[in-house]
C-alpha cells in the first residue's frame, strides 16, 4: 500500500514529508513500457510529485513537475493532486544508458542537466504559480533540492529512490524531503546535514521494509517527530472524453477541418495513461461547427 506522511518536530523547526510509492511507480514503469533506468527516472519524479502532494493547501490543487535535460530520455512530466492521485510519463521510456557502478542506475546521464526543472502550481487562482531552475545532476533528488532552497526559499534536503529488479519490476521506490524552518539553530541544521550525509539510501530503506513513518524516525533520529498526515497514494489518470474535445477545440476550426479532410476522423492518445480517444466524422463536424 503506497502512502505519505507528513511530520513536524516538537520545536516546529523541522518540517519532514516521506513517502512509499513502489506499487505506483511500479504500475507506471509497466504501463509506459519504461528501461530499467527510465523506470528510476520516472518512479523518482513520480515520488517528488506525491511528497508535493502533501504540502498543497486545498483539496482542488494540483501540480505539475517538468524536468527537460537534454538527456535521451527527452523529458518526463509527473502530476499529482491533494487527493493523493499521481500519473507522469517521459518522452523517450524505452531509452536507457548502461551502469554507471555496479547497481546504480545511470539516472543523472539518462535525464540530462542541461536544462530545466519546472514546477506548476494549480492553486485554484486566475494563473497557476510556475517556479523554475536549472537543473544540478538530472538525478531529480538533488533538483528537487535546489527549487525548494532556491525557488521557495527553504532550505531543503531531498532523496529519491527506486529499487529495479533483474526482471525490471519495481522492487521498491519512495522518498522523502526535509525542511527547515526559520527558527533552526545553526547547530541543529548543521548536526542534521552531519546524519544525512551517513544514512543508507532510501530505496535500500524501503526494500528493508521501512514504512513513510520509519524512514523519518530513521533519518531525523528524533522521537519527539508528530506525525501530522497520512495520504494513501495511487497512479491514477483523470482524462476524459470531454478533456480531449477541449484540446481539439484548441487546435482551432482550420486544424479540425484539415485532420477531418485527410483521416476522416482524430484519435488522440493520453500521454499519462495511453488511454485511446476516437473522435469520429460527425463529432469531428460537430466541434467544427461549434466553433464560429
Ligand atoms: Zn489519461
Amino acid at each position: 500500500m503506497d502512502y505519505a506522511v507528513r511530520a513536524m518536530d516538537n520545536r516546529g523547526s523541522i518540517r519532514a514529508f516521506a513517502a512509499v510509492t513502489t506499487q505506483l511507480a511500479g504500475q507506471a514503469a509497466k504501463l509506459h513500457r519504461c528501461s530499467p533506468t527510465s523506470s528510476a527516472a520516472l518512479g523518482r519524479s513520480l515520488t517528488a510529485a506525491s511528497l508535493m502532494g502533501l504540502m498543497l493547501k486545498s483539496q482542488n490543487n494540483r501540480l505539475t513537475l517538468q524536468i527537460v535535460g537534454g538527456g535521451p530520455i527527452g523529458g518526463i512530466v509527473a502530476a499529482a493532486n491533494a487527493r493523493g492521485e499521481v500519473k507522469g510519463y517521459v518522452h523517450a521510456p524505452q531509452a536507457d544508458l548502461p551502469l554507471k557502478a555496479p547497481g546504480k542506475l545511470d539516472v543523472g546521464g539518462l535525464v540530462g542537466k542541461d536544462g530545466y526543472l519546472t514546477v506548476i502550481k494549480d492553486l485554484g487562482l486566475k494563473e497557476p504559480y510556475i517556479g523554475k531552475v536549472e537543473l544540478v545532476s538530472g538525478e531529480i533528488g538533488e533538483d528537487m533540492a535546489a527549487y525548494f532552497t532556491y525557488s521557495e526559499q527553504i532550505p531543503t534536503a531531498v532523496a529519491l529512490g527506486v529499487l529495479v529488479d533483474t526482471d525490471l519490476s519495481v522492487r521498491s521506490a519512495g522518498g522523502y524531503i526535509i525542511q527547515l524552518m526559520p527558527d533552526v539553530s545553526d547547530g541543529e541544521a548543521d548536526k542534521l546535514q552531519e546524519r544525512l550525509m551517513g544514512v543508507k539510501p532510501v530505496s535500500a530503506m524501503i526494500d528493508e521494509g521501512y514504512s513513510p513513518e520509519s524512514i523519518l524516525e530513521y533519518v531525523l533520529q528524533d522521537s519527539s517527530l508528530k506525525f501530522l498526515e497520512s495520504q494513501s497514494l495511487k497512479f491514477n489518470c483523470d482524462c476524459s472524453k470531454e478533456r480531449l474535445e477541449k484540446v481539439l477545440i484548441s487546435l482551432g476550426k482550420e486544424e479540425l477541418r484539415n485532420m477531418l479532410e485527410k483521416e476522416g476522423q482524430a484519435e488522440l492518445v493520453c500521454h499519462f495513461c495511453n488511454s485511446r480517444y476516437l473522435f469520429k466524422a460527425d463529432q469531428l463536424e460537430k466541434l467544427i461547427n461549434m466553433q464560429i
